[in-house]
């Protein structure tokens, strides 16, 4: 117990596991704690310290538990067998946080500071070894980034309040001001990438404090950190196509009601390995901005749509290959379990037969990734040649190195299993000679090695046995020669360990020097795998080959939304998109609730986005451009936990899309200003549309859709706007949704009919068709045609104005009639 205290002592933030022989056991509060956490019981020892424990071979099933939950983990080992006398030496060998962990893919450990008005982000997944820097302008922004990915720990500088913007699933670990030092973080970012300056990264200034914090802070927990770092992918995500808010609003990797099974991304990726779909969920993040490179990407897609078999033959090698990152994360600390190993092996030895599916002309950025999955290392290879195939699961017993290795080991393995069978024959021999045929030679872990004779029988045993232990029912004994041989074979049992420990060591050593490779190997996989899982829907799909437009022009026709089309009854009716920068930059979409207004915007959306990922796309023709921004505005339900109002949601997203879009961006608006008075929401969504119609700059190509009908009349005042509506045909007193996009604009929105169909009782849909006609007739919306100047008039009495505080400071009682006269004179004047 001194032992445990002194080094719980050291490892006060974390839980410590202790291992205690063939168990981790925990203590004290930890016990307390976690027992519930671990589903295990809650004991005590010598009757008074709370105690739990988790045999050591299950630890990995366990880690993940107290992850989960939070925690910081300490392992501390035996560091020397027992049995030397005195108590063995115990040291704590390593520390798990949940967001430095292995165990599962999905975890992010992200480093945060602010300077200069931005949030400097640094993002590490160890599992997947993908390192990201990224720059935030907004705290939304960085708001919604965090929560919309997998973070388990974030660490930022003592001061920084952020506690509350944080999602509570995510663990918080405040640093000393020393970590974020600019020149300590340089130094350590220096060394941690072994180079001598950090030009070559390219990356800006403001990122040092949080990445060398992070550096240093992986370094300090990890007793033995990864020591290829500089292998990690530095990727900046400073002016990304795509914001956080997109991502959810198309519903890319979860609907908005949080389901992943009806994403798209659910639909879309057939990859084969963990590597294609890391790589796949990355691209969809991170769409393409130059032409070149989209063309490259669907060129090979295209090649495969052509040689059908090449992508059959693929696919069927790729099939089951393990994850090469995770394998190779595990290694280096020290955490595999050698049948990873051996699996690892034997994916690369098939993997390598790719190179040999291709002949003739292939795809330029196909000819990059064979390149790269050339020239397979002997060393991985021979995997497969030292380990056996069904490597035992507590393989620290040994049974894992094939024969053949080491002669030394086959020799060894000789005598053991000679001195196993002259056992066996010295008990036949036995059984002869003392006519005992019930005669038994057993072994025992206490007592090795014995022979057991039944009490009827045990006259006839000779002097030389020595007698070693009486049962109700037999006695057993021991001779020397039965020593001799239990010896012999235990020496070699333990050489034989040894000798297999020492093979094991020194594959992995040599496997540890070839990550760079494989790291490298499994990315152009990745690559590959993604690239045909992009083919594979194409083809399954229907999906067609859209050309990248270098006019600000798009052109969908007859495009479907693949996952909608999928799930409605009634067969999916496809619509066109024109939109460009001359005469249609804006489409105003009116129409009934249950349109189908949402659905097309989304599909618009995720066709743009497909383009420009390089992926064929749902429609039957399309011409895309390369958009610099995806912005989209829909609902905002799941942000209320912010403690922010629906509207205010609303308005900070629009705000946000008003500021940063340019005329090459690509904007959806699925309603805005719903929240509020009918005035109010009106007002906004009007200047909203004249102001990416008017302001240079701004002029994005934009699809409008909304239930306010006033706007419809923006058409006539605006150039570049346009209406459509979705067809509704009214059938004795029901409506049919005809779900076509059509010319002109909704003059009502048959929300009471789409009520009724949602089952408000038949006595409230009465009583709101009495109410609307009292409405229609008294329109209170009566002047729809909002001119221009009354728009300009509401700006002239800004809130500075001095006429504005002439009046306010006015008397109006001590004024003569002629003095309000002249005053309204000057004032008009004025104006
Ligand atoms: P609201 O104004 O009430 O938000 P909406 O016009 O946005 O409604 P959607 O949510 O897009 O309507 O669509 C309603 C339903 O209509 C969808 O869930 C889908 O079942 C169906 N639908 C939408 N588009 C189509 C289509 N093109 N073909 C067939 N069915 C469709």
């Amino acid at each position: 117990m001194k032992q445990y205290l002194s080094l719980k002592e050291k490892a006060k933030d974390c839980v410590l596991l202790f291992r205690l022989g063939d168990f981790y056991e925990l203590f004290f509060e930890d016990a307390i704690e976690c027992a519930p956490l671990l589903q295990i019981a809650l004991t005590t020892r010598d009757g008074e310290i709370p105690m739990c424990g988790i045999p050591y071979h299950s630890l990995e099933n366990y880690l993940p538990k107290l992850l989960n939950a939070g925690k910081k983990i300490a392992l501390a080992e035996q560091m020397e067998e027992p049995g030397k006398g005195g108590i063995v030496r115990r040291e704590i060998v390593q520390v798990l946080t949940p967001g430095l962990s292995i165990e599962e893919e999905e975890r992010v450990l992200a480093c945060l500071y602010y300077s200069e008005e931005n949030w400097w982000l640094a993002f590490l997944n160890i599992g997947a070894r993908k390192l990201k820097l990224i720059k935030f302008k907004e705290r939304e922004e960085l708001q919604d980034f965090i929560q919309n990915e997998p973070v388990k720990e974030l660490l930022f500088p003592e001061g920084l309040k952020i506690e509350e913007i944080i999602p509570k699933r995510i663990s918080i670990n405040c640093l000393p001001s020393d970590y974020f030092n600019f020149h300590i973080a340089k130094e350590e970012i220096l060394k941690t990438l072994k180079v001598q300056s950090l030009r070559g990264l390219n990356m800006e200034d403001g990122f040092i404090p949080s990445l060398g914090a992070l550096f240093r802070y992986v370094k300090e927990t990890l007793k033995e950190p990864p020591k290829t770092f500089g292998e990690i992918e530095i990727i900046y995500e400073e002016s990304e196509v795509l914001p956080p808010s997109t991502l959810r609003n198309l519903e890319i990797f979860k609907t908005l009601e949080g389901e992943r099974k009806e994403a798209f991304f659910n639909f879309f990726d057939k990859t084969l390995t963990p590597m294609g779909r890391r790589t796949l969920k990355e691209w969809m993040e991170h769409p393409l901005k130059e032409k070149k490179e989209i063309l490259k990407r669907q060129e090979v897609v295209s090649f495969f749509l052509e040689n059908k078999n090449v992508l059959k033959n693929l696919q069927n090698i790729l099939k089951n290959t393990p994850d090469i990152p995770k394998i190779l994360g595990k290694l280096e600390l020290g955490r595999e379990h050698p049948r990873e190993v051996l699996s690892l092996g034997q994916a690369v030895f098939k993997l390598k037969e790719i190179n040999n599916l291709f002949s003739g002309d292939i795809p330029s950025l196909l000819l990059e990734i064979l390149d790269d999955l050339k020239d397979v290392p002997e060393e991985i290879l021979e995997v497969r040649k030292i380990l056996k195939e069904d490597i035992p699961f507590l393989y620290k017993e040994g049974n894992f190195i094939k024969n053949g290795v080491s002669k030394e080991l086959d020799d060894l393995r000789d005598l053991k299993n000679n001195s196993s069978k002259a056992i066996f024959e010295f008990e036949k021999r036995e059984r002869e000679k003392l006519k005992i045929p019930t005669l038994k030679i057993k072994y025992n872990k206490v007592f090795g090695y014995f022979i057991e004779v039944s009490k009827g029988q045990v006259e006839k045993v000779p002097e030389n046995y020595i007698r070693k232990q009486t049962l109700v029912n037999a006695e057993r004994y021991y001779t020397p020669q039965i020593k001799e041989l239990e010896e012999r074979i235990k020496g070699a049992e333990e050489k034989i360990i040894e000798i297999e420990l020492k093979i094991y060591e020194q594959l992995r050593e040599k496997i540890k020097e070839k990550i760079p490779y494989l790291l490298n190997f499994s990315n152009a996989l990745g690559k590959l795998d993604s690239l045909l899982s992009m083919s594979k829907v194409a083809e399954e799909e229907g999906f067609t080959l859209p050309q990248i437009s270098e006019e600000r022009e798009l052109k969908i026709i007859e495009g479907w939304h693949p996952v909608v089309s999928k799930l409605v009854p009634l067969p999916f009716v496809p619509n066109d998109c024109i939109l460009n920068a001359q005469k249609e930059q804006i489409m105003i979409i009116t129409g009934p609730n249950m349109g189908g207004k949402s659905t097309y915007l989304r599909q618009v959306g995720l066709i743009c986005l497909l383009a420009q990922i390089g992926s064929f796309v749902p429609a039957k023709e399309a011409s895309v451009p390369i958009f610099d921004h995806i912005f989209t505005r829909v609902g905002s339900a799941d942000f209320l936990y912010r403690g922010e109002s629906t509207f205010m949601v609303e308005m900070i997203e629009m705000a946000r899309i008003l500021r940063s879009a340019t005329d090459k961006s690509l904007i959806l608006i699925d309603e805005v200003g719903r929240g509020t008075s009918t005035f109010d929401g009106l007002s906004i969504a009007w200047a909203t549309v004249e102001y990416l119609h008017n302001v240079e700059g701004k002029r994005g190509l934009t699809l409008f859709a909304t239930h306010y009908h006033e706007l419809t009349n923006l058409e006539r005042e605006l150039e570049r706007v346009i209406n459509r509506t979705f067809a509704v045909k009214e059938y004795k007193e029901k409506i049919i949704f005809l779900h076509k996009l059509i010319e002109g604009a909704a003059d009502r929105s048959y929300g009471i009919e789409v009520a009724r169909l949602a089952g408000i009782p038949d006595g409230a849909i009465e009583r709101a068709k009495e109410i609307l006609k009292v409405l229609e007739k008294a329109d209170l919306l009566k002047d729809r045609n909002i001119k221009k100047t009354k728009f300009e008039q509401l700006f002239l009495f800004e809130p500075s104005s001095p006429v504005l505080e002439e009046i306010k400071n006015l008397k109006i009682e001590e004024l003569t009639p002629l003095e309000a006269l002249n005053l309204i004179a000057k004032w008009k004047k004025e104006i």
